[in-house]
């Protein structure tokens, strides 16, 4: 298999560090070079970064050299992965996709263009065709594909199955989101110790928006037709370090579906990559609990290196059809994890 050389932009945070740490001994991709901003370019990646991860830090990665986010800087890398601070995430990544550099993006700011996939492989892989609808690379092959909200994984793999069996009429979420999610430092301690925060600025618009960019169709000329369902969603800040809970209600265009027939939806879905033997892919990506008290974020959000999505609690609603609970990991399965699967499937289909 040829390897890939990478930059990661956004090097030093806790979505760049999460790419360090899971790029290391991949079969196909090679970090080659990492980004950060000013104040740590120039520096080794050990003296730029406060390592949050629990391995330790490569030697190879520990001494390579941080560089400024540009594309000159980077000319020399295949294609970049981007855990960038979204207030500059819009102008750096356009840059080295101008450039003719792919870049398979974290952040928010390309999420709703509509010539940029929002890619989560089980659940819409044909959308990855929408990159042949970009005009953004003045040279070579550059464009931008991103991958959604932390929370969003979760929600639309659960979805997945019952919307292609069932239809879905309306959804009301509400998530528990673990600390890791904002980043370091993160929510204040004295915040968030024995507490709860109802309220994560931004997050609850996009759980009600990009599911249905994700859960879209492609129409014969290659754009998104949106599916269009109401979302509520509320985000609440839990004090737990990683792994997105969520409790999902939903009500179905079939009428008198019952628990039974949705967890038979869920056990014959047909994951769409499941034959392409990408690196990261879990063997099973979508797992259903039977013990009430799971799934659980300390327990569960490390199943399948934290590739798997766990759903739990399956059962008849008292308001709507369904209820049920599903996990997900935030910063690997909802960040570093989910934009590795991405560009895997891109090399797979021939993008990269
Ligand atoms: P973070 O820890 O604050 O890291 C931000 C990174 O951006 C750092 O490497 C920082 O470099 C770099 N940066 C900041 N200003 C810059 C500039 N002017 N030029 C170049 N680089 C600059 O944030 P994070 O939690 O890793 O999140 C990164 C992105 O992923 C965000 O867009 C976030 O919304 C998204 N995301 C996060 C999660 C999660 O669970 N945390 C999940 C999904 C998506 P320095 O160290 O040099 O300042």
């Amino acid at each position: 298999m040829h390897q890939y050389k990478v930059g990661i932009l956004g090097a030093t945070g806790a979505v760049g560090q999460k790419f360090v740490r899971l790029l290391e001994n991949h079969p196909w991709f090679v970090i080659h070079k990492v980004a950060a901003s000013e104040r740590s370019a120039g520096k080794t990646y050990r003296e730029a970064t406060n390592w949050l991860e629990d391995t330790v830090l490569s030697e190879s990665a520990g001494k390579l050299t941080v560089q400024p986010c540009t594309p000159e800087a980077l000319a020399d890398v295949d294609f970049v992965f981007s855990g960038l601070d979204s207030s500059v995430a819009s102008e750096i990544e356009m840059q080295f996709a101008e450039a003719g550099i792919p870049v398979i993006s974290n952040a928010k700011n390309y999420r709703t263009h509509n010539q940029v996939p929002l890619l989560v492989p089980e659940v819409n892989p044909e959308h990855a065709e929408l990159i042949r609808k970009q005009t953004f690379s003045k040279k070579g092959n550059g464009f931008i594909v991103t991958n959604p909200n932390c929370v969003c994984v979760p929600l639309v793999m659960s979805l997945r199955p019952l919307y292609d069996a069932f239809g879905v009429e309306s959804v009301v979420v509400t998530s528990m989101q673990a600390i890791s999610g904002a980043g370091y430092p993160g929510v204040p301690s004295l915040d968030i110790m024995g507490n709860v925060v109802p309220y994560i600025s931004g997050e609850e618009d996009k759980i009600m928006t990009e599911p249905l960019k994700i859960l879209g169709k492609r129409s014969p000329d290659g754009e998104i037709e949106e599916a269009s369902f109401p979302i509520h969603a509320s985000a609440y800040r839990v004090p737990v370090i990683d792994g997105h809970l969520l409790s999902v209600v939903v009500k179905l265009k079939k009428a008198d579906v019952k628990p039974s027939d949705a967890t038979e939806a869920i056990l014959n879905w047909k994951n769409p990559i499941s034959d392409m033997q990408l690196p990261s892919a879990p063997k099973q990506a979508i797992r259903l609990m039977e013990d009430p008290r799971h799934p659980q974020p300390r327990v569960h959000a490390m199943s399948e290196n934290g590739m798997q999505v766990s759903i739990g609690r399956l059962r008849k609603a008292g308001v709507f059809d369904l209820s049920y609970t599903v996990l997900g990991h935030n910063t690997i399965r909802g960040a570093a994890g989910g934009a590795i699967l991405n560009a895997e499937l891109l090399v797979k289909e021939g993008y990269l």
